[in-house]
């Protein structure tokens, strides 16, 4: 998938994991979260290993918009909702902290990607987000850089905003590569497309095994590989959800003079890129629904040309993030049966403040340091937000009972070429891509995470479970997990 980031892609050629071996740490993950835990750890001397499934910087953190910002929707609202007021303040000093952090590492180690400060401007039209702006604005009024205004004029013609001074925006992979670079400059051991497929726990240290080949023997693991691997001791698949979201780059004339960020649904973002190219992202919705129907992409382009008429649409892309269901991230002790475990995740659209706050964190941890423990894993998260509760439940019941009990027989040869479907043929429950007029690729319809059934995603031509969020390409390799297995091939 070809992004207006691709171009500045480095193929670093790491080596893959080749022998059985042992660290005090392990990194599981090489995007913007376990690379800047690996940075931390290079700055503390510490010693460890980074392992990337794939290839360095090439996971969600290539396909993001990258607005470097504390302006998040409308999560300070919710913050306050679900837990207090004082915890949603907290939120936001954090990432006023984590904005710095990332604005120093920048000049301080003189990594060329692209930074431009600008505002970040979120905005509403309609009344029920009109409160929550002014909510949002009536929580955060006393800190800097914070201001309420209006638009009426065109492009961005808009209600009411709170513009958020002093952001910026970046090119995301420009600055992973810089701290690849250092990375390597320093000799540390990173090992591409080594990919963890199982962790056991073996007395005191961790066994991981690597592509089934080989095992690296761990004596404590930070886990920064998005979704939660080993799930079940702490019951984070009833906590986050992952969600995906679709992104357009487009060139136009148009000169915009902040980021945007709407509250008003489909909820959209725009950001400039370079000086004639836009990015405009949004249409957030749970992973696996909304397969069949919704051509977001055609929503996005529609957007633009309301926007200029005259656009030249780009790049198109989509991505997708965990969500945690009570709105803060988890960084913490994975669980109490597994206290060497380090658990990174669930940055909610907002992964680059959040990484480098959730890299100090895994430092303090490790040291033994107290700090703000404000991500912290031991939290009771269920009922904080029922609706989302109640519709994971039923999104994991039908991708594990129902829709395997229902699934339907079907001719192969009514499916389009370039297209997939989920049926049941030969008395089996499988997946058909058609690939050309005579050729199908079969595979077995059980998601390698936890067994639920696929949905096929006709847009993107994928294959995405709603139970988990895990998405894999058209011949059943994984390229979103929480699966770390490819689907099986069946051949009928
Ligand atoms: C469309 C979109 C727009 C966004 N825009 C913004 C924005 O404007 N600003 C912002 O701050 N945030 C934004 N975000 C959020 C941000 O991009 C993410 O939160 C962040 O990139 C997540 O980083 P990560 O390191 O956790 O995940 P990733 O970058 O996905 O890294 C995880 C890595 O782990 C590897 N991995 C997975 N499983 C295994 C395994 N079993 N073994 C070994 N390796 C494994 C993967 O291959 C991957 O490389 C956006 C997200 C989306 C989806």
């Amino acid at each position: 998938m070809q992004t207006v980031w691709t171009k500045d892609y480095n193929e670093y050629n790491l080596p893959k994991v080749k022998e059985d071996t042992k660290t005090p740490i392990l990194i599981i993950g090489g995007g913007i979260a376990g690379l800047m835990c690996a940075y931390n750890l290079m700055r503390e001397k510490k010693e460890f290993i980074l392992v990337e499934g794939e290839k360095l910087a090439r996971g969600v953190s290539a396909y993001t918009t990258a607005q470097v910002s504390v302006a998040h929707g409308k999560l300070y609202e919710e913050i306050k909702k679900k837990h207090s007021h004082r915890l949603a303040l907290e939120y936001y000093e954090s990432q006023l902290e984590g904005l710095s952090i990332i604005r120093n590492i920048i000049k301080s180690e003189k990594i060329n990607c692209d930074y431009k400060e600008e505002s970040t401007i979120i905005h509403a039209d309609k009344d029920k987000n009109l409160l929550s702006i002014i909510k949002q604005y009536e929580l955060l009024k006393n800190y800097e850089n914070i201001n309420l205004l209006k638009s009426n004029k065109k492009p961005m013609k808009y209600r009411l905003g709170i513009e958020f001074s002093n952001q910026f925006i970046f090119n995301p992979i420009k600055y992973m590569n810089g701290i690849i670079d250092l990375l390597i400059k320093n000799k540390e051991k990173i090992y591409e497309n080594s990919r963890v497929i199982k962790i056991k726990k073996r007395e005191n240290l961790y066994e991981v095994l690597i592509n089934n080949d080989y095992y690296i023997y761990a004596e404590k693991i930070i886990m920064a590989c998005q979704y939660p691997i080993k799930n079940p001791d702490n019951l984070y698949f009833t906590k986050i959800y992952k969600s995906k979201s679709y992104a357009v780059s487009f060139k136009s004339k148009l000169k915009l003079s902040a980021n945007y960020v709407s509250l008003d649904a489909p909820y959209i973002y725009i950001r400039s890129y370079d000086k004639d190219t836009l990015i405009i992202g949004g249409y957030d919705h749970f992973t696996g629904v909304n397969t069949k129907n919704q051509n977001y992409y055609n929503q996005l382009t529609q957007k633009i040309f309301e926007l200029d008429k005259n656009a030249i649409i780009g790049y198109k892309w989509f991505a997708e993030d965990c969500i945690p269901i009570d709105s803060m991230p988890y960084v913490g002790v994975y669980s109490r049966m597994n206290p060497n475990i380090i658990l990174v995740t669930g940055f909610q659209k907002w992964g680059f403040t959040n990484s480098h706050i959730a890299a100090k964190n895994v430092i303090n941890i490790l040291n033994n340091v107290h700090h703000n423990d404000l991500y912290k894993t031991h939290r009771w998260a269920l009922f904080r937000d029922l609706k989302s509760t109640i519709r994971m439940m039923n999104h994991s019941l039908n991708g594990l009972i129902f829709s395997k009990i229902f699934i339907k027989s079907d001719n192969i040869k009514k499916i389009n070429i370039n297209s997939g479907k989920a049926m049941k043929y030969k008395n089996k429950n499988i997946l058909v891509y058609r690939e050309s007029k005579n050729k199908y690729i079969f595979l077995k319809n059980k998601c390698t995470h936890m067994g639920c059934s696929l949905i096929w995603n006709d847009i993107d031509k994928v294959w995405e479970s709603k139970c988990h969020g895990s998405i894999f390409d058209k011949y059943g390799k994984v390229i979103y997990g929480p699966a770390t297995k490819d689907l099986e091939t069946l051949y009928i």
